[in-house]
């Protein structure tokens, strides 16, 4: 979503990295560098206490975390299983393109990415996510299947 939109549909969550560069409402290609360590770090800290992002330990394992999905599920007003299948790595605003993640590497590894089952970014909030998290603003990645196109 450009950042205009993006603003005008959430007045009060101007975002850190916008208030730190002081490029609110610039587009996204200003010929800025993609992130930088501390603006990375000042949105993620903003997404997990705002957007509810987590878990902080993330897990493949199905019965892990319980309280953090069980609150996802009834912040959603979904089951707990259904909850359980929204990662950032299936949102739509998760860029894991090999170009993005070559840009990543400007923010150092941490323990982030220690059990976050490998990199994206996060379009809609600038920061890095990873795979096996997720946060309240999810919205499902539209999927089609290249084999598939042209087929009725
Ligand atoms: S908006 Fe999507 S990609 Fe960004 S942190 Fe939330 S779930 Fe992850």
């Amino acid at each position: 979503m450009p950042k205009t939109l993006y603003n005008l549909l959430n007045p009060t969550k101007t975002r850190l990295s916008d208030l730190l560069k002081g490029t609110e409402g610039m587009s996204e290609d200003d010929g800025e560098e993609l992130i930088t360590p501390e603006v990375n770090e000042a949105n993620r800290t903003m997404v997990a206490e705002e957007w509810n992002l987590g878990p902080e330990k993330a897990s493949v394992d199905p019965k892990a975390n319980g309280p953090y999905w069980r609150k996802m599920a009834k912040l959603w007003m979904v089951e707990e299983a259904q909850a359980r299948r929204r990662f950032c790595s299936n949102c739509e605003y998760y860029d894991n393109t090999p170009e993005r993640l070559a840009e990543c590497e400007a923010v150092p590894l941490d323990k982030y990415d220690m059990d976050g089952g490998g990199r994206g970014f996060c379009v809609k909030f600038d920061f890095v996510c990873h795979s096996l998290r997720v946060c309240q603003a999810w919205e499902c990645k539209p999927f089609e299947n290249p084999d598939m196109e042209g087929e009725d």
